[in-house]
């Protein structure tokens, strides 16, 4: 089991603030250019967006901090960890400063608390929060080269055969516990024109599989003229010839419909696999956290999902230790993960923050006790997973390969997403390869062998 924010549309990588050296990239222009991204996959695409603004008007990308003119880190702050990984990440860039070197700080962190930023950290040259990131190119001095008023396209700056797509910004929910809609203000979709033409862009530089990523997934479209939907945009997506796999992440429970799962199930291209944030399953905590829904609802949820889409893989995350939650609640949460059988589960500790509605209830959950509740469920999910994936031994899925290792592929399978889920080790056979496999292709995987994480399996 992976860590995981509580937000939706924030998950960590790799058990805790994913932190991403993005470069590599060379053009014409003297100015070097390095940036280091930090939180979550949304981050993530404003990064390579302004590496790819950066990359058209003649900057260098390069991946080694300390020979860049021009370093950037793209924060990430709303939750006390992410907040901290951020400062430390700017003081590090900033003991690398000489005379020469320009420091920019953007993201959200800068958003929520430019002014005490600015005042306590004066070796940075410029703060940008998460809207005016198109102004970069113009700070450093180069020219943003637009003439067609067209962005320029983003920096791929993972394995090209996958992209994140962010089909909003925003959020307009109201979780109590959440300082996103502060951040990043209330949801704006992207219309689906322009996420197919950014996707049918993503797929001829090699993309195949399409993860779309916004803080609530299940609300696309929705403050959009003639209010499309989710179901209309994976429609329009999975005309792509290119695409192989659509992937939802971040849906909100009580949006997820019959109507949806259905396209779901009927859509080939739709991984059959979903990332739903449950965050608790007590009635009273959802009610204070804004949410709404109980055991029982969030219960037949799953097995709407499973009926409608058998086999399909679960993923969701799950706070501890908010304000509301007590003994018998947490226990309440325990039994409810064992009886709900989730593939691949986060969990998170509350995290009190400034400006949301929760922070009137105070943070009376010690950090200890938040941290032993958060153990106690990861240990309950580990057995379960580890269940879960030994049942799965005999089974055939489809894989994408990652890596090559000495004699095994690092595959996944449509049930396990990048960086947060395990991964399936496919042992090389002379007989069954008849040519060597690359990252991108896909294959058939016949499981034989499982762990609490991961699976390990042979081509069919
Ligand atoms: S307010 Fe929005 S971003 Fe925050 S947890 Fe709720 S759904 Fe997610």
């Amino acid at each position: 089991m992976k860590n995981a924010a509580p937000c939706p549309g924030s998950h960590l990588a790799r058990g805790g603030v994913s932190q991403s050296w993005l470069g590599g990239r060379t053009s014409e222009s003297g100015i070097r250019v390095g940036l280091v991204s930090l939180g979550c996959p949304k981050n993530l695409v404003d990064s390579q967006k302004m590496l790819g603004r950066l990359n058209a008007a003649g900057c260098d990308i390069v991946s080694d901090p300390e020979s860049a003119d021009v370093m950037i880190v793209n924060t990430c702050g709303f939750i006390t960890d992410a907040k901290r990984e951020s400062i430390k990440t700017i003081l590090e860039m900033a003991r690398l400063k000489n005379g020469k070197k320009q420091l920019i700080v953007t993201g959200c962190l800068v958003q929520r608390y430019v002014d005490e930023l600015r005042r306590e950290l004066p070796e940075v040259d410029a703060w940008v929060g998460v809207f005016g990131q198109e102004a970069i190119p113009e700070i450093i001095g180069v020219k943003s080269p637009q003439p067609s008023g067209k962005e320029p396209f983003r920096a791929l700056t993972g394995p090209p055969h996958l992209a994140y797509l962010k089909i909003a910004e925003g959020c307009s929910r109201k979780c109590s516990f959440c300082a996103i809609p502060g951040i990043r203000g209330l949801q704006q979709s992207r219309p689906i024109d322009e996420l197919v033409e950014e996707a049918a862009e993503l797929a001829s530089h090699g993309a195949t599989e399409l993860i779309l990523i916004a803080q609530d997934t299940t609300n696309y479209g929705k403050d959009l003229p003639g209010t499309p939907d989710l179901i209309s945009l994976i429609q329009r997506l999975a005309a792509l010839r290119e695409v192989r796999w659509i992937r939802i992440m971040y849906l909100y429970p009580t949006r997820v419909t019959r109507k949806l799962l259905e396209m779901i199930a009927g859509e080939s291209k739709v991984c059959k696999y979903l990332d739903i944030p449950l965050q608790h399953c007590q009635g009273d905590v959802l009610a204070a956290m804004r949410r709404g829904g109980d055991r029982m609802s969030t219960t037949k949820l799953i097995d709407k999902i499973r009926s409608v889409v058998p086999g399909i893989f679960l993923r969701s995350s799950f706070m501890v230790g908010f304000p509301t939650e007590t003994q018998r609640r947490f226990k309440e949460l325990v039994s409810f993960l064992r009886d709900a059988s989730i593939d691949h589960v986060g969990v998170f500790t509350y995290s009190r923050e400034e400006g949301t509605e929760a922070w009137g209830l105070g943070d009376p959950v010690s950090q200890q006790e938040k941290r032993h509740r958060r153990s106690i469920l990861m240990r309950v999910q580990n057995e379960i997973s580890a269940n879960i994936n030994r049942a799965r031994i005999g089974e055939h899925h489809e894989a994408v390969v990652e890596g090559i290792g000495s004699n095994y592929y690092l595959c996944r399978i449509s049930g396990q997403a990048p960086e947060i889920d395990g991964i399936t080790r496919m042992r090389m056979s002379p007989d069954s390869d008849s040519r060597r496999l690359d990252p991108g292709d896909y294959v058939n995987v016949r499981i034989t062998g499982a762990s609490a994480y991961d699976l390990r399996g042979v081509r069919q």
